[in-house]
């Protein structure tokens, strides 16, 4: 057979600014090549207990059943979905972006009846909007919102959403996989049922791995189903029995990831959560006021930016794609274009975790100066 010349790895070093992955510390990688264990070998049996523990702290909850889901972010909106409706349910999401309306390509899929609450890109959704929604379709199973939506850089409002459905039947669902330690995440205090979020984002570890988090109301629901989980893979019923003390063998945990997730969560909480939030919001400041001195204007509501996802219209005459290849390789600075209905219309600098740094800031800004001649 014929021996195939093919070179070893060699990536070069991109600063990565964009709506994710963002940079991985290299503790994370040194990690990820960390020798394997068994999947039930007590050493790893330790290092999940460990890293569900500081899941919990992450997302602010007590909940029993808080576990990485085997796969990225997307793994978790789909678990979320189909572990808690059953074909003939009616949900409610609310759609101001791509990931609202990847919600509803999700939900539709499960044979439910959707119900969407529409609001203009850019735009947070008034909450009063979602509970008239919820109190116009009573016995609607779940009522679900993106916290940030990372195609418009907008932040979503919760906790008067949370505090509405608390009380009641209805599951409130949340996508955390922008915001979560980048911004406040809190879990019980906000009333969210259901919660995930994904590693590639401000967590700063690789994608693969989605941590989600479930309260005793959403167990309830998933343990009342009258039909099986149409999912094998994300039946939750199946793979907390891994997760819990029984360590049933449902599919083989992706080792190496969780180690990185690991020594990610380890880096997180040495830093402490406040200072973290702290640092993505005042470096998101400094950016916004760079950007708009070269003409970049921010493209989000105001009052409702995310200091992980800066959303900022196009100066005319700058042209989206030829300016975001030169920063690529002339300045191994990745930044991100729009999505959907704003293709081409906006950018999307990603401050997330790693990434979050002045002198990437300060490097940005000045690279951009060389290319628009400012
Ligand atoms: C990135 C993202 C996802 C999807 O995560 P993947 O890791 O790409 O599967 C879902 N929701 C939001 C808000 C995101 O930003």
């Amino acid at each position: 057979m014929e021996r195939l010349n093919i070179g070893e790895l060699n990536p070069s070093p991109r600063i990565l600014m964009g709506p994710g992955p963002s940079n991985v510390n290299y503790r994370v990688l040194r990690a990820l090549s960390t020798p394997l264990v068994g999947h039930l070998d007590p050493q790893f049996l330790t290092l999940m207990d460990e890293t569900c523990e500081m899941l919990r702290n992450l997302f602010q909850t007590k909940n029993r059943l808080t576990i990485p889901i085997s796969g990225t972010g997307s793994s978790g909106m789909e678990a979320s979905f189909v572990n808690f409706i059953e074909p003939g349910d009616t949900v409610i999401i609310g759609v101001k972006g791509v990931f609202g309306e990847r919600m509803v390509d999700v939900a539709d899929r499960c044979g439910v009846k959707v119900v969407r609450v529409d609001q203009e890109w850019g735009r947070v959704i008034d909450p009063g909007k979602m509970i008239q929604a919820v109190t116009q379709n009573p016995g609607a199973k779940l009522c679900a919102i993106v916290h940030a939506e990372t195609s418009t850089g907008a932040q979503q409002p919760l906790s008067e959403i949370g505090n509405f459905c608390r009380g009641r039947e209805i599951l409130f669902l949340v996508d955390t996989v922008t915001s979560l330690a980048g911004v406040e995440v809190k879990v019980d205090e906000w009333g969210i049922d259901i919660c995930y979020s994904g590693t590639q984002k401000c967590l700063s570890v690789p994608p693969g791995l989605a941590p989600m988090t479930v309260s005793p109301k959403g167990m309830e629901v998933l343990r009342s189903r009258k039909s099986k989980v149409r999912s094998w893979y994300l039946d939750l019923s199946m793979i907390e029995r891994y997760w819990g003390e029984e360590r049933f063998y449902h599919h083989t945990a992706p080792i190496s990831m969780l180690y990185g997730l690991r020594e990610g969560l380890r880096i997180i909480f040495e830093e402490g959560l406040e200072a973290r939030f702290r640092r993505h919001h005042i470096l998101a400041e400094r950016l916004r006021m760079e950007l708009e001195t070269l003409g970049f204007r921010a493209f989000a509501q105001e009052g409702y930016r995310l200091p992980m996802l800066n959303s900022v219209h196009l100066p005319q005459g700058v042209e989206d794609a030829s300016v975001r290849k030169r920063l690529l390789s002339d300045y191994n600075i990745e930044v991100g274009g729009g999505l959907g209905q704003v293709k081409g219309k906006i950018w999307r600098v990603g401050l997330m975790g790693e990434a979050c740094r002045i002198q990437n800031i300060e490097y940005l800004v000045a690279a951009l100066r060389e290319i628009l001649k400012k």
